[in-house]
């Protein structure tokens, strides 16, 4: 008979040797079972494992990198070119990408709630192939433009 010890080792080594094979196979699982993976995900030790993966570093910089490619994204494209990037006031220079927001031209970001904010924003431009009516500001810029147009540069 074999023992329990072997068969866990020889689990382990199934596992090492069919990584990509089990990860399909999981995958077209949770697809076909989505009632089963949303009650899955529930379970307090999943949650925690996976708060556990969210947490580690290489996760939290790759997840860093990601949106900044969004951001630089949309902002290349309102603002000419990657080299071209800085808040569109004519009267700022501020070119740090987390100083930089996407504004609504026409001021009616609070009719465009469902657009969301931030990146979320960002993720929606590029969803809706950069439409026109936005730009890129600084939060400064951004903050005390409010209706009329101009911002505080105009004073
Ligand atoms: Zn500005
Ligand atoms: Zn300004």
């Amino acid at each position: 008979m074999v023992s329990k010890e072997k068969l866990k080792e020889y689990d382990i080594k199934y596992k090492e040797n069919h990584r990509e094979l089990l990860r399909q196979k999981a995958r077209i699982y949770r697809k076909e079972n989505p009632k089963h993976n949303s009650e899955y995900q529930k379970r307090p030790e999943v949650k925690e494992r996976q708060k556990q993966l969210r947490n580690r570093p290489e996760f939290i910089e790759k997840r860093k990198q990601y949106l900044l490619s969004i951001k630089l994204k949309v902002f290349s494209h309102y603002c000419g070119g990657i080299n071209k990037i800085k808040c569109q006031c004519t009267k700022c220079n501020i070119s740090i990408i987390r100083m930089l927001t996407i504004d609504h031209i026409n001021g009616d970001a609070h009719k465009n709630r469902h657009q969301g904010v931030g990146i979320a924003l960002c993720l929606w431009i590029i969803r809706n192939n950069f439409p026109e009516g936005f730009q890129v500001l600084c939060w400064n810029c951004n903050c005390t433009k409010g209706t009329n147009r101009a911002c505080a540069h105009y004073d």
